[in-house]
């Protein structure tokens, strides 16, 4: 029978999912995240990338209801996926480091959902504060849970933004997409073009990449996002699979992608 990704039935579904996305739902508001921009983004940190990878062996998204292997095992699944298809080099490495914001949980808390055990403010779908959630969010029936809908400035279609802002405009959930994606455009030495630096941001943003929401937002340039982030969703999604391989035999052939692309020098978190 052919695998099916993504199912978040009640059945088929462990509870711990579903309570993941309720307290993410309660949790992720427009102060939430603004305190936590404040307090994850100092660049202060520095840690070489192939130790960072390492420190995902310690880590199984709890909001995956696909996987359960290190997270650093999905890493390499997409990496080799794109690999094996024949794409750009930097695509490659993007598969590689795509979720590698979620090294916070090295120094994140359970308060703020940023640790082993409470990862609602780190990991799964993502959606944009500061206005209404559609029902295209998974779990769709906890979003009056959020107080933020209870807050006229907020609770509106276009809420906080203007119409056709565009997506770079938006404020999403707090979580490893944006973690990464402003670490590295922090870092110096990045010369991630701009597809894979928004194939990091966008990545866990499913309302919109799959459900289609938050037209009213969006302006005619996001189009092309929508593109890449689809392209590398097949990688990012259909190749998770029970296959595990050894981080370190893999060094000699990514090592070299990612000093072209990042530089040989730490990256500061
Ligand atoms: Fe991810
Ligand atoms: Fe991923």
């Amino acid at each position: 029978m052919e695998k099916v990704f993504r199912n978040y039935n009640e059945n088929s579904v462990k509870a711990a999912v579903r309570e993941h996305y309720k307290k993410m739902r309660q949790k992720q508001t427009v102060a939430y995240v603004a305190e936590m921009k404040q307090k994850y983004l100092t660049f202060d940190k520095p840690m070489m990338l192939w130790e960072a990878l390492s420190h995902l062996d310690d880590l199984i998204d709890v909001s995956d209801p696909d996987l359960d292997l290190p997270n650093v095992q999905h890493l390499i699944q997409s990496a080799e996926a794109i690999r094996k298809d024949k794409r750009a080099d930097w695509m490659q490495l993007v598969g590689l480091i795509h979720d590698l914001g979620k090294i916070m949980f090295l120094w994140g808390t359970d308060m703020d959902g940023t640790s082993q055990k409470e990862q609602w403010g780190m990991v799964g779908d993502v959606f944009v504060v500061g206005c209404a959630l559609p029902d295209s969010c998974v779990y769709p029936e906890f979003n009056h849970l959020n107080p933020d809908m209870s807050d006229k400035r907020y609770n509106s279609t276009l809420g906080k933004y203007e119409k056709g802002c565009g997506l770079d405009n938006l404020e999403l959930a707090w979580g490893h997409d944006e973690y990464l994606y402003r670490v590295l455009k922090h870092h110096p030495e990045n010369k991630i073009p701009e597809e894979g630096m928004a194939m990091i941001r966008y990545h866990s943003f499913y309302p919109w990449h799959t459900g289609h929401s938050y037209t009213a937002l969006l302006k005619e340039e996001d189009k092309k996002y929508l593109s890449w982030i689809r392209d590398f969703n097949k990688y990012d999604l259909y190749t998770k699979s029970d296959r595990t391989y050894e981080l370190e035999k893999l060094k000699d052939y990514y090592l070299p992608i990612a000093e072209k692309y990042l530089g040989k020098g730490p990256i500061y978190w």
